[in-house]
């Protein structure tokens, strides 16, 4: 399908974004510089907004703040609606009503991209691939930069960089239900769980969001899912793009797979070794599979197995994500990233015990006893934070010494107390931050911090005992 609407059009249009966010500032930026006549309507006050509302009367951009009034707005050619406001909002069940398009940010910048587009969607492990495709295509010297949810709006992506070949680019499936015309040339699914299924409803529509990923894709492009999983199965039966597999088990026919311990790819016939599988710099099954469709993705886009190989290898990983702080013969992880049980678990089954495990944070409900193996198997000691404490402590206390210890400063003191040489200190909450933090950010950067503290003052007091 062609563009929902050519640059030609967007000249003069009236453009209406629903919500100030990053990704809707980024919208109304791009829309504005192509010549649209943008008006941008918030449902927060004005005094939430100060830097927002100097930024769009510098651009000349018309805002209304404190609800979707639109009275003052002319009717809209289309409007572009922030991942934040449900499809089925009000507000946007009148444009839709009215007979207006709406479609969201990504599909915006879309719209003015002319270079290859990769798209990475799934409920677990966006990031890291999405990071690791980038940073394998830049190792090859292609010019590529990751943007989308990633935190780095397309729609600025496609204004601050025109020479881009490559854009490597994080879609939510909140983004991908209001995507039109949005083409990826490879699209990659990591995964589908259980996650997310408040604002979905149920797990088919849930599936449907992802399965837009596809939707305008063609036979020369290229769908990168896992094999095995049913649900995954059935929503891809019929799909237009080639399908390439990914497996952890077998090299599939037409994928990318584990075999003999080594990475292996088959996409042209033959199979292609890339790489040992304990030569990949992050830990984990979870990132072995995140590994086997960055490689997939590369190899399509035809980098040599010995440029994936090294662009696997290179990579650093992503800050909060089993990220290694230090490690002074003990290994201190920051897994900050971990919010939900899940993340816990895969986390634990990525490193290796014993384990001092600070948890804890703002409790989501869903229960802890999937861990109890786990736990038994390789914690040691558990250090509790936050007001997911007690819950921790009832599910998983009768298994290893336990302790509630309130915050992050006390947890890091007394893991450098507690935990032998060869130890790991794993900050994997479990738990939302936000009883303690503003976000899973500023939790692993005051961990981070709190542990190069930690090594320090280790060092002054052993260049004090020097000079002494
Ligand atoms: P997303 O962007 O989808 O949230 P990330 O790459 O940021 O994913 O990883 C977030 C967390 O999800 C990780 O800390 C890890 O616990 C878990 N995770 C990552 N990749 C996978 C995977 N392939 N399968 C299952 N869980 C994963």
């Amino acid at each position: 399908m062609d563009s929902m609407f050519s640059t030609d059009e967007i000249q003069g249009a009236n453009a209406l974004v629903l919500g100030a966010s990053r990704s809707g500032m980024a919208a109304a930026r791009l829309l504005k510089d192509a010549g649209a006549n943008v008006y941008v309507s918030e449902i927060r006050p004005l005094a939430d907004l100060e830097s927002a509302a100097t930024e769009f009367e510098n651009l000349g951009i018309v805002f209304e703040t404190g609800g979707h009034r639109l009275k003052e707005f002319p009717i809209p050619d289309f409007a572009v609606v922030s991942p934040g406001i449900p499809t089925n909002a009000p507000i946007v069940d009148q444009l839709k009503r009215q007979g207006r398009p709406v479609v969201s940010e990504i599909e915006v910048a879309s719209w003015f991209y002319i270079g290859t587009v990769i798209a990475i969607t799934g409920s677990n492990g966006k990031t890291t691939v999405t990071r690791w495709i980038e940073h394998t295509l830049r190792q090859a010297k292609l010019n590529a930069i990751a943007c989308g949810n990633i935190g780095y709006p397309f729609c600025d992506m496609v204004r601050d960089h025109q020479k881009v070949t490559h854009a490597v680019v994080e879609v939510s499936s909140f983004q991908l239900e209001t995507v039109t015309s949005f083409h990826p040339h490879v699209s990659v699914l990591t995964n589908i769980s259980e996650d997310h299924l408040d604002r979905h409803v149920d797990m088919e529509g849930y599936a449907k969001a992802k399965a837009r990923v596809w939707m305008n894709q063609q036979k020369d492009d290229f769908a990168v899912i896992p094999k095995g999983d049913e649900l995954i199965a059935s929503i891809s039966l019929s799909i237009r793009p080639q399908t390439i597999h990914v497996s952890l088990d077998h090299v599939p026919k037409m994928g990318a797979g584990v075999e003999d311990g080594e990475i292996r790819l088959q996409l042209n016939g033959q199979t292609e070794s890339i790489m040992r599988v304990d030569e990949l710099p992050i830990p984990g099954r979870h990132n072995l599979a995140n590994a086997l469709c960055a490689a997939a993705a590369c190899r399509i886009l035809k980098l040599s197995p010995e440029e994936i190989r090294e662009g696997l290898q290179s990579f650093p990983g992503v800050p909060h994500r089993l990220e290694v702080v230090t490690n002074n013969g003990r290994v201190w992880i920051n897994d900050s990233k971990a919010t939900n049980v899940d993340s816990l678990r895969v986390a634990l089954e990525a490193v290796r015990g014993p384990v001092v495990l600070i948890a804890g944070g703002r409790d989501k409900g869903a229960s802890y006893e999937s861990l109890r193996e786990l736990v038994k198997e390789k914690v040691e000691e558990l250090l509790l934070i936050g007001e997911g404490a007690d819950r921790f402590q009832q599910e998983l206390g009768d298994l290893v010494t336990t302790k509630s210890v309130g915050d992050l400063s006390v947890a890091v003191r007394e893991a450098d107390e507690l935990a032998e040489p060869g130890a790991t200190v794993l900050l994997s909450p479990g738990c939302a931050s936000f009883d303690q933090f503003k976000n899973f950010e500023e939790r692993g950067d005051v961990f981070r911090d709190l542990v190069r503290d930690l090594n320090v003052s280790d060092e002054v007091s052993e260049s004090g005992e020097k000079s002494e």
